[in-house]
């Protein structure tokens, strides 16, 4: 099966930040795969911009070296790559100054699209905001892209959100979690909202409880002193975690359109209960012989900033109430996997005796990472004679499988994201007060580790965890899921 390719319309992105690490990895090999895939018009202007001096043919061999390090294999293809190269320039900016801004603001064309990527540290949003103001490139209908983190807490949210609506309005504002970019994670609103199967079954009647993992095999490495004041609540909860619960728990939208679903997804932040201490455990990973511990990562032996992070939430509404969601994300774990579980409750009674009553269930599993596709785990009878023995089947669907080769050309996180930037589609990114109500719900307790000053649990290089992590489930009868690579 071919995906289809709709072109958007000409634009012109500047992506601030474009010789940083995001952009090398993954803005401009995504932009690159777009073009190679038919989607950009052939009069799209892509402008890095960044401090350092350099001229379009030293940027674009940049980009030449990104794209052959972090395009897809089989796209690199000599000719589409020059022709891409020719759409880039480079205009040496200032954030924080006034140095280049007058030359960018003459490259920018006021009839295409204007988008302007934040992939500079948060710092520096308030600066480039005021300074495309300035220079008017704020036009109406100009998009600003801001990254990851949104804020620090509550306080610092409203303040960011409250700097950018000096000059943007929140329609022009697209704040980027790439985790609501994912196939899959799309796929799921398709599965629940246009197939009249799950839905009827997705409450508390019958959900036992949910599962969602984010699982790194990496430690923080080289961004320690950044991962040190965040810790895995701060980079990895309060964004893309909560994406992930909300989408999955969040009441049908009246239509698939931005504010219909970001309205629903904000109830679900607002009717999160607070978090009870013996719902959360959190963990630092140990080192061994071959990889350093997170003291050694962070060069800090008193840190008390976790890398592991576990909990059992709550959601009071009418749909949930019962139904415990359990999340856990960290590093250094033994499988680089992320997935959604749901675990569907038994059978009221088992005409099969009591035996089968000890399966496990219905579980449907979509999975992020690797090999993104999803799976419903089914009780059938085991073939053969001998009598009616039940055994689980997976009805496995992997993208790649069912869809064939092409479904491996589907766009990635970012540059899906781009697209929509260009399109004007809000759907997909994250409105300020969503972001504010899920640092109000982080916040306290934050605030509490802050004030107890409690160690997090160590767990050793290659584990799942912390062992209090499993009692979080054992203790209920539950268990975790063995998420495998
Ligand atoms: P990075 O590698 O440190 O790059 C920062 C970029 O900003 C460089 O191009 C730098 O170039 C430019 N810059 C710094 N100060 C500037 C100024 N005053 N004016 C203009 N340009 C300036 O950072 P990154 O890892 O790419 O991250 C960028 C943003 O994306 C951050 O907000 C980060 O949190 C977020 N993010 C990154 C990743 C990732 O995987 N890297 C993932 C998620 C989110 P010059 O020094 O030459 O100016």
């Amino acid at each position: 099966m071919v995906s289809r390719v709709i072109p958007v319309d000409p634009f012109d992105l500047v992506i601030f930040g474009g010789t940083g690490d995001l952009a090398r990895r993954k803005i401009l090999p995504g932009l690159y795969r777009r073009f190679w895939a038919g989607q950009m018009p052939e009069d799209a202007r892509i402008v890095g911009c960044s401090r350092h001096e350099m001229s379009d043919d030293e940027y674009r061999e940049e980009v030449r070296g990104a794209i052959q390090e972090f395009a897809i294999e089989g796209k690199e293809d000599a000719e589409k790559v020059d022709a891409f190269l020719e759409i880039i320039s480079f205009v040496a900016v200032d954030a924080t100054g006034d140095k280049g801004w007058k030359e960018l603001a003459k490259k920018v064309r006021d009839e295409v699209v204007n988008a302007f990527y934040f992939s500079v540290g948060p710092s520096l949003f308030g600066d480039l905001a005021e300074r495309l103001h300035k220079y008017k490139m704020a036009g109406q209908d100009t998009r600003i892209v801001v990254e990851k983190p949104f804020g620090h807490d509550l306080k610092s949210a409203q303040d960011l959100n409250a700097t950018l609506r000096k000059y943007f309005a929140e329609e022009q504002i697209y704040r980027i979690d790439h985790y609501l970019g994912k196939e899959t994670v799309q796929n799921l609103m398709a599965v629940r909202f246009g197939n009249v199967l799950f839905e009827p079954l997705w409450n508390a009647l019958y959900v036992d409880h949910i599962q969602i993992t984010v699982a790194e095999t990496v430690g923080v490495g080289g961004r320690g002193s950044y991962y040190d004041k965040s810790g895995a609540m701060r980079d990895m909860v309060q964004n893309h975690l909560m994406q992930l619960l909300c989408l999955i728990a969040m009441e049908p939208p009246h239509h698939f359109e931005p504010d219909a679903v970001r309205d629903e997804k904000l109830k679900v932040i607002r009717a999160l209960d607070p978090v009870q201490p013996e719902d959360l455990v959190r963990g630092q990973y140990e080192g061994d012989d071959k990889v350093a511990s997170y003291f050694d990562d962070v060069e800090d032996p008193g840190s008390i900033t976790e890398s592991f992070i576990a909990m059992k939430l709550h959601i009071s509404n009418w749909r949930w109430k019962g139904t415990p969601i359990y999340v856990r994300t960290g590093k250094r774990l033994k499988a680089r996997a992320s997935e959604i579980a749901v675990v569907f409750k038994h059978p009221p009674h088992s005409i099969f005796g009591e035996k089968a009553n000890e399966r496990r269930g219905n579980v449907l599993v979509i999975r992020l990472q690797p090999n993104e596709g999803m799976n419903l785990r089914v009780t059938i009878k085991e073939p053969g004679p001998g009598g009616m023995r039940l055994i689980e089947v997976p009805l496995d669907m992997s993208f790649a499988d069912a869809l064939g080769p092409d479904a491996g050309d589907v766009a990635d996180a970012y540059e899906r994201l781009i697209m929509d930037v260009i399109r004007g589609n809000q759907t997909l990114f994250m409105r300020g007060d969503e972001v504010e109500a899920a640092w109000a719900w982080a916040d306290p307790i934050i605030a509490s580790w802050e004030e107890s000053g409690e160690r997090p649990k160590s767990y050793a290089p290659g584990s799942t965890g912390p062992e209090e992590a499993l009692m979080l489930l054992y203790r209920e009868g539950r268990r975790w899921r063995d998420v495998k690579a």
